[in-house]
């Protein structure tokens, strides 16, 4: 993108050094970012309320009069300052704790006439609203006092809808006002010079037939009445964000990340490949040998990878279930077929543990029938590692597991046809295509135990296709979960007592390594030497963060061995390690774990024939929301389930995090809100790439999100 968005800030009129730093420290650089700085809110200048009328807490806008300043001196350093405003008849003050920038008090005088907004107080016999917006008003009187309130009411504009924009150091709404109205009439005036089409803001993100369709509007038109509301519009549909100006910039954003989408699939499916064949036959022989039938739940999932390896050209898949739900047997049927047509296949793994065992599932199922495997981690020797690197590349080891040493240049197959990526977050996108490249287009199976809400599948794994297993294999007993407080702690140290006495194993999980006063929070260290001594018969192991991971490892070894029976440790458990004697594990503070991290945690127990159990220790502070959480995990053991509820408590962009879901940060749109329309413009987006009329329009979307199309790659 060229001019005028990349135009620096510092080059528009009103912006000097200083300013461009202040707007710097709001991430705008540019004036595209300005022209995008979308209103927070709006507000309604016809609104005229007396103070009179005001209830303490109430969130509202005024007109008043500057009556004074006062300033009232609290300590050496600090002092309260306020605006004594007037509507002629009551006092409200305009209380700052902070100046928002030097001078600020200095441009208001007595008998100047502002919209003050914000939440009322009533303290000390006095309204109060602490920090307001303010904005100055226009007066179109002479002058002269005139401070009744019908007065005043003549003196102001009729009516009209204001942008509220987000204030910051240094930037009043005065100021961001000022600089939008210079943006824009720079822009105006720049675009009737050039008639420049193919600036992004004038080129139709949505082509104007799906645009039509939608009654959505021009672009440009839509940006300026966000800016600039028309004089009639209604306040309502403006502060709600549901006006056609917002829908169509809604709409388009999501829009291009589901054309981006469409585009990142296209390209994967246009690759062929040559089919597998006897998939059935390979895959019956494998079931045959497992002592239990698979779920409903697994079949179906194998016969879509079957489906896939058929169709000729890539497969691309997710299948997505909670711990424990069989997802490896799957990979490892899948797996099976794949070798017996001669291709190699690449297990990797997020963690040395997790490698491992996978590699003790496949020397479990697949060495049996004859097939040859091993793992590969950072810490294999020369003289095997040199081994490896020949069988692999003579092929006669048909099946790598391994973690992020798989990555390395010297790792190269003679015939990579599939890549299996269990707890695929963990990765980032280059790592993956690295992988990838090691084969001529494999098919590519992601496995997650993350659920994600089914609502936000579609938009952080648009372009996977998604198998989900949801039925647990049977005869497993669901967790049972009880929350306690703090003063019934030792309820559940009894209870795992129990357990231990049984000959089964505990965790005790803890949220940091260390004590942190502030936060009160106990520490894994402390807690272990307790436990220790409350243990007597049994031994105790600690397993933290900021260990080594060659004594991670020997701690995990021996808790796997039963060496250890209770295993203090901080989240580092998380990803699906696997002993199946633990059947109960303690979690500390539970209130600093969001509610899929909690989930996660205790599908750690109860994988084996015991049933198992969990226990939420809430600390001595938490949130109604924390013992919400913990209500939740009481109830139910889907995933799905509570991942759904964590999405409705922290809201799309906690539940993902932009970084690691690759989401880019939208500045209209939200996942959670706007989900219908999300649908359809996913509809729209993935019908358009297939209309033979939009390739022009492509190619220029490609022009623009080049950057994006690389970036946003989810897989
Ligand atoms: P995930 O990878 O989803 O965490 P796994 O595939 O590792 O789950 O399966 C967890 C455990 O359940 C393993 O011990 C596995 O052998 C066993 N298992 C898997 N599928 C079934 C099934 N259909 N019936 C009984 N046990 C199963
Ligand atoms: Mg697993």
């Amino acid at each position: 993108m060229k001019w005028p968005p990349s135009t620096e800030l510092q080059f528009l009129k009103g912006v000097g050094p200083k300013y461009a730093d202040f707007l710097r420290k709001k991430g705008l650089y540019d004036f595209k970012d300005l022209v995008e700085f979308y209103p927070r809110t709006y507000q309604d200048l016809s609104y005229n309320k007396k103070i009179a009328d005001l209830t303490d807490g109430e969130t509202a806008s005024l007109r008043l009069t500057v009556a004074g300043l006062k300033q009232q001196r609290i300590s050496k350093f600090k002092s309260i300052s306020s605006i004594i405003l007037t509507d002629g008849k009551d006092t409200l003050e305009a209380k700052y704790f902070k100046s928002p920038y030097r001078g600020y008090f200095n441009q208001f005088e007595k008998g100047g006439k502002v919209q003050v907004s914000g939440k009322v107080g009533f303290y000390k016999n006095t309204y109060q609203i602490v920090h307001p917006e303010i904005n100055f008003l226009k007066e179109e009187n002479d002058g002269t006092d005139k401070n009744t309130p019908e007065e005043l009411q003549k003196a102001l504009p009729k009516t009209g809808i204001l942008p509220v924009y987000s204030e910051s150091d240094g930037l009043t709404q005065k100021k961001i006002h000022a600089l939008i109205k210079n943006v824009f009439k720079n822009l105006q005036d720049e675009f009737s010079q050039t008639g420049n089409v193919t600036n992004p803001w004038l080129y139709p993100l949505v082509p104007k037939i799906i645009a039509d369709h939608y009654k959505l509007t021009d672009r440009w038109k839509a940006i300026r009445e966000l800016h600039f509301p028309p004089a009639d519009a209604d306040i309502k549909t403006y502060t709600e964000g549901r006006t056609r100006a917002h829908l169509t910039l809604i709409f388009e954003e999501l829009f291009i990340l589901e054309l981006l989408t469409a585009l990142r699939k296209e390209d994967y499916t246009k690759a062929s490949v040559t089919p597998f064949k006897e998939n059935r036959k390979h895959l019956d022989e494998f079931l045959k040998t497992l002592p239990f039938k698979l779920t409903n739940d697994q079949l179906k999932s194998l016969n879509d990878i079957k489906e896939d390896f058929e169709r000729g050209s890539p497969m691309h898949r997710l299948v997505q279930g909670d711990v424990g739900s069989g997802k490896t047997l799957v990979a490892l049927a899948s797996a099976y077929a794949a070798i017996k047509n001669g291709k190699q296949v690449a297990i990797m793994a997020p963690t040395e543990i997790l490698a491992l065992q996978h590699l003790e599932n496949v020397k479990k199922f697949l060495e049996p029938l004859g097939i040859k495997a091993t793992c590969l981690t950072g810490k294999a020797k020369e003289p095997e590692r040199l081994e490896i690197d020949q069988q692999l590349m003579s092929g006669e080891l048909q099946l790598l597991v391994g973690t992020h040493a798989l990555f390395e240049d010297r790792v190269q197959f003679n015939d990579l046809a599939f890549v299996i990526v269990d707890e695929q977050h963990r990765f980032g996108v280059h790592q993956r295509q690295k992988l990838k490249n090691k084969g001529t287009h494999p098919h590519f199976l992601v496995m997650t135990a993350t659920p994600i809400p089914r609502t936000l599948t579609m938009t952080v794994y648009g372009d996977l296709d998604v198998s989900l297993i949801e039925e647990m294999p049977p005869g497993r007993t669901p967790i049972k979960t009880k929350k306690f407080f703090q003063n019934e702690r030792e309820k559940a140290v009894v209870a795992v007592q129990e357990e231990l006495e049984k000959g089964r194993q505990a965790y005790f999980v803890f949220p940091l390594v260390e004590e942190s006063e502030s936060l009160d929070l106990k520490s894994a260290q402390f807690e272990f030497e307790e436990l220790t001594k409350h243990f007597k018969d049994f031994n105790v192991g600690l397993l933290h963060g900021r260990m080594k991971s060659q004594e991670k490892e020997e701690v995990m070894e021996a808790f796997r061995q039963n060496k250890i029976q209770v295993l203090v440790s901080t989240t580092v458990i998380e990803v699906g390690v696997d002993v199946a004697n633990a059947t109960v594990m303690v979690i500390e503070n539970c209130e600093r774990f969001g509610l899929s991290q909690l989930h996660q945690l205790r599908g750690r127990v109860g994988r084996g024939e015991h049933p198992g159990k969990c226990f939420l220790i809430l600390g001595n502070k938490f949130s109604q929301i924390s013992k919400h959480r913990a209500e939740v995990m009481e109830r139910t053991t889907n995933g799905f389930t509570i991942a759904e509820e964590d999405l409705q408590l922290r809201g799309p962009g906690e539940v993902l995090g932009s970084r690691q879901s690759g989401l880019p940060a939208f500045k209209m749109a939200d996942l959670l809100k706007h989900q219908k329309i999300l649908i359809e413009a996913r509809k729209a987006a993935f019908r358009w790439v297939q209309n033979p009329k939009s390739r022009e329009h492509i190619k220029e979307i490609k022009r623009l999100y080049q950057h994006k199309l690389e970036l946003v790659n989810i897989s």
